[in-house]
């Protein structure tokens, strides 16, 4: 028969902190504090295979399991000298859930279950303290009626209709009547007419009875929290974390403890180090004369567990430490027991009855980002863990927060979020909205800080978009035009806030329930996605003087085996990202040169040449346009001076550049400016409009239907190395063709560039060298990738493109079905921000085999937004990639990645 219950208590315990899997976090956790011989109230853990059984069978508990927990219970019974649902010594339990990976405050834990009319009497005359047993019976009852009658039974109340609301607005206008501003100050006869109008109320609402009886109060509790895995917090919090539905959770039935006993009882929680600067610092909070949710509920403001957790808002309130130094020192050693033997943060949870300490819970402790390299040096420095472990030990993304500035999260922690939208650029950011791009110019112009707020935004936003500190926008996904380019500039962002209103009329905002004048400040954490109406202090952090980030990237990079490039396509952008790690470019996009103020006058131009209908005309613009292109590859080539830089020929589609044909004024002024007329330019715009632009004349079709663009391009460039070359520089320039679909177009191209070569080898009296290869981005190129790979000497796959043209999602509209398809559970999460390795992947694998089949040496890159994602660059080492390249700011997360996945590989 397959074992369903293991027991702990004692010292001792069936189970250890390496059967998460089977036991949860909470019970793997519990059992080995047994092991460690630390105080720890008895119990006994149901497997999460046992919930697993139960959903299988129906809602029922497998046979026997009954049977197996009352055996379990004698033992905890004889541990702890009391009986359950005795009338004289009666013995409460807890059933707390507890899942594989923490998942903090998604499922359900009942306190104080056993207590009933049979039973009270009995804890009554035991404890002598009559208002502790009916404060544990209305908690019971609240928490009870709450998780239990309610939530398992999968009703489902009217917003603010909920029985625990009800329950607890009644326990407020309780104490209102008889002005007591604490829970503290309930008599026990208070106490017992709440339990009792609690009960009606119960029945009133619910129809059902608040069961009188030990052995239904265990038996509903143990199926509620198999229940909670199934409820709405909890299986959303799954799809956002990537948790299986199929792992089910544990529950742990634990003798009570008790804080609420008087003023020697008391319950807390605590971090072995500090959670957001990650100092060896004890930090934690307890209460008096309180059970456990308290603390994290907020009823009441906790007390600080020592001086070191001293702040503004509890600096008056009495700290453990003072007022309980014998079991303060007592915690304070177990503390130093549990991180000597976990190596690791902790964090755990507490109860003092009478004087007596007994811990309830530990974990591997959350922290920042900081913090956790803080940590992971201090370990590795004093032996706990080797280099490769502290490597492991920083979560790949949250590198990210040692470069940007963010908000302090001392004060963040105090506020309560306006709203929340996609975190697209990390990072923090303070300032006055703007409402138009102008506006934040403006703004910028007087040097005020600027949030800029909008509906959505396209290129010509671009100069708005760097003039604000942060951007914010309702519409949009992950890799809309505001999240590229503000993780690109590192600028924090949050697009897709369906929370934001604006009337731009009346020059307002409305951003959740508030509403706002343009010229309000608000802050925002592009890293989590949370809007505030605070003006919050910003952290500005100096990598360079910064030794805990220096020390840990050098870790990072002694085991690292793959690549790093970034996306840049300016002088400023690629000095960044150089700056934070990065050994090259690899993705260098031409048409960024049209972009912003200093675009302007080539964007003219570039307007001519597409505007014009003849090929003589054409020619001449680009003739025009040349130097404009040599300047701007040049500037950037002398930055990255012996490291490589790949430069993608043209790839977006025309008509991109030049107005709508309904963008009236627009029209009348590019119309008065060409000295044309208006029905004539928009005939000319209407010419370009094709139905899918995305499949349509762009890439290397461009230069295919346009040879002269090539060459125009070739020429900027190679002029460009040249020139460098005589200046005594060391330019690395690689080439890249985009949208390739089969090796035909390459010669094409390649015959245009041997030709302008020569001509301008034969001009500068230089020998120019370079790579010449290609993107693969359409499926049809990793099938042929062989063929391809005849002339190509590298590859560099565009995910964006290839997950676009594989999944045939339009990268620009699909957020809502994305959303509606990851709520769903049909994808597991957005194919633009995580590779689709089952799909997609098998083709990025496929192309790097087929054209190493044909050339053994061929380099492969990536440079989707793919390449700044921690889970995507492990599967992008494992393909065996040379190299990723991602935005400036994710290149440092990108190298921890690459050798978390180089680590992982070799253990
Ligand atoms: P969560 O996973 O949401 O933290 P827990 O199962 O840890 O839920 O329980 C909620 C609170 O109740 C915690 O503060 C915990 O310490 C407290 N608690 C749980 N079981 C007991 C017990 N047997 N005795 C005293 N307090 C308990
Ligand atoms: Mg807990
Ligand atoms: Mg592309």
């Amino acid at each position: 028969m397959t074992k369903y219950v293991y027991t702990f208590g004692g010292k001792t315990a069936e189970g250890n902190a390496s059967m998460k899997n089977e036991l949860g976090g909470k019970g793997a956790n519990l059992a080995e504090m047994c092991l460690l011989k630390l105080p720890v109230p008895a119990g006994l853990t149901i497997t999460t295979e046992c919930c697993t059984a139960y959903y299988q069978n129906n809602c029922q508990l497998p046979a026997g399991l009954m049977d197996e927990v009352h055996a379990g219970m004698r033992n905890m019974e004889q541990l702890m000298g009391m009986k359950y649902g005795d009338p004289d010594n009666p013995l409460l339990v807890s059933c707390r859930s507890g899942a594989r990976k923490s998942m903090p405050g998604m499922m359900d834990t009942v306190l104080n279950i056993g207590l009933c009319s049979k039973t009270i009497p009995g804890l009554i005359n035991k404890t002598h303290n009559e208002r502790f047993v009916y404060d544990s019976y209305r908690r019971l009852i609240m928490m009870y009626a709450d998780v239990v009658m309610e939530k398992a039974e999968g009703i489902e109340p009217a917003d603010g209709k909920g029985i625990r609301k009800q329950l607890d607005d009644m326990l407020d206008a309780y104490k209102e009547a008889k002005g007591y501003e604490s829970d503290t100050k309930l008599t026990t006869e208070d106490l017992m007419d709440l339990a009792e109008r609690f009960k009606v109320r119960i029945k009133e609402v619910l129809g059902t009875e608040f069961p009188d009886d030990a052995e239904a109060q265990l038996e509903g509790g143990i199926k509620a929290v198999f229940k909670s895995w199934d409820g709405k917090k909890a299986v959303s919090y799954r799809r956002i974390e990537g948790i299986p539905d199929d792992w089910g959770t544990a529950v742990n039935v634990q003798a009570m403890v008790f804080g609420n006993m008087g003023d020697t009882s008391a319950t807390g929680v605590a971090f072995t180090r500090d959670p957001a600067t990650g100092d060896n610092k004890f930090y934690g909070e307890w209460l008096i004369n309180a059970q456990g949710e308290d603390v994290v509920a907020g009823i009441r403001t906790p007390n600080p567990l020592n001086n070191d957790t001293k702040n503004e808002q509890n600096k008056d309130l009495k700290s453990m430490e003072e007022l309980m130094p014998e079991t303060y020192k007592e915690l304070f050693e177990i503390r130093n027991i549990l991180e000597n033997h976990y190596k690791d943060m902790l964090d755990v949870e507490f109860t003092i009855q009478e004087g007596k300490l007994y811990m309830l819970q530990c974990r591997v402790g959350k922290r920042t980002g900081r913090a956790a390299v803080k940590m992971a040096l201090d370990m590795h420095h004093d032996n706990w863990i080797d280099e490769k472990e502290a490597v492991l030990r920083v979560p790949a993304d949250k590198i990210i927060e040692l470069i940007l500035p963010i908000l302090d999260s001392n004060i963040e922690k105090q506020h309560k979020a306006l709203a929340k939208g996609l975190p697209a650029g990390p990072g923090g950011s303070v300032g006055r909205i703007a409402l138009t791009s102008e506006k934040a110019m403006e703004y910028k112009a007087a040097h005020v800080a600027n949030i800029l707020v909008r509906e959505e935004t396209n290129p010509e936003d671009v100069e708005g978009m760097r003039a604000a500190n942060g951007i914010l926008t309702a519409r949009g996904g992950m890799t809309s035009h505001a999240a590229l380019v503000a993780r690109g500039w590192g600028k924090s962002c949050i697009v897709g806030c369906g929370e934001v209103h604006i009337d731009l009329d009346k020059k307002e905002v409305k951003i959740g329930a508030k509403s706002f004048k343009e010229g309000d400040i608000i802050s925002l954490n592009g890293t989590a996605g949370a809007v505030y109406d605070v003006e919050m202090p910003l952290i500005i952090p100096e990598i360079e003087k910064d030794p805990l980030y220096q020390e840990f990237m050098g870790y990072v990079d002694k085991y690292r085996k793959m690549g790093v490039r970034t996306n840049a396509d300016n002088p400023k952008d690629a000095a960044n990202a150089v700056r934070f790690g990065a050994e090259g470019i690899g993705l260098f996009r031409i048409e960024h040169m049209f972009y912003g103020e200093d675009g302007q006058e080539p964007l003219k131009i570039l307007r001519n040449m597409i505007l014009t209908d003849t090929t003589e005309d054409r020619e001449a613009a680009l003739a025009e346009l040349e130097p404009y292109m040599k300047e701007s590859a040049k500037g950037t080539l002398k930055v990255m001076n012996g490291k490589p830089l790949t430069f993608r020929l043209m790839d977006p589609p025309l008509h991109e550049f030049v107005p709508k044909a309904n963008e009236k004024e627009k029209i009348a002024a590019l119309a008065k400016e060409r000295g044309m007329s208006e029905d004539e330019l928009v005939s000319r715009i209407n010419a370009l409009h094709e139905v899918n632009p995305m499949m349509g004349l762009r890439g290397v079709r461009l230069g295919i239907v346009y040879p002269e663009i090539t060459e125009t391009q070739f020429r900027a460039l190679f002029t460009a190395t040249a020139e460098l070359m005589t200046e005594g520089f060391d330019p690395r320039l690689e080439i890249m063709v985009p949208l390739t679909i089969n090796v035909k177009e390459l010669e094409h191209q390649k015959a245009i560039a041997d030709r302008v070569k020569k001509e301008v080898e034969a001009k500068f009296g230089v020998e120019i060298s370079y790579l010449y290869g290609t993107m693969i981005e359409i499926p049809r190129a990793t099938l042929v990738a062989d063929k391809i790979a005849q002339l190509a000497q590298f590859f560099s796959f565009g995910t964006n493109d290839l997950t676009q043209m594989t999944f045939g999602f339009s990268r620009d509209d699909v957020n809502k079905i994305v959303k509606e398809y990851t709520k769903e559970g049909i994808i597991p999460a957005d194919p633009f921000n995580t590779l689709d390795q089952e799909g997609v992947g098998q083709l990025v694998r496929l192309g790097v085999e087929r054209g190493r089949s044909q050339r053994a040496n061929l380099k492969c890159g990536v440079c989707g937004e793919h390449g700044g994602d921690p889970e995507s660059v492990r599967f992008f080492y494992k393909t065996g990639m040379t190299y990723v390249s991602c935005s400036p700011f994710r290149v440092p997360v990108a190298r921890l990645a690459a050798a978390q996945a180089a680590i992982e590989e070799d253990k």
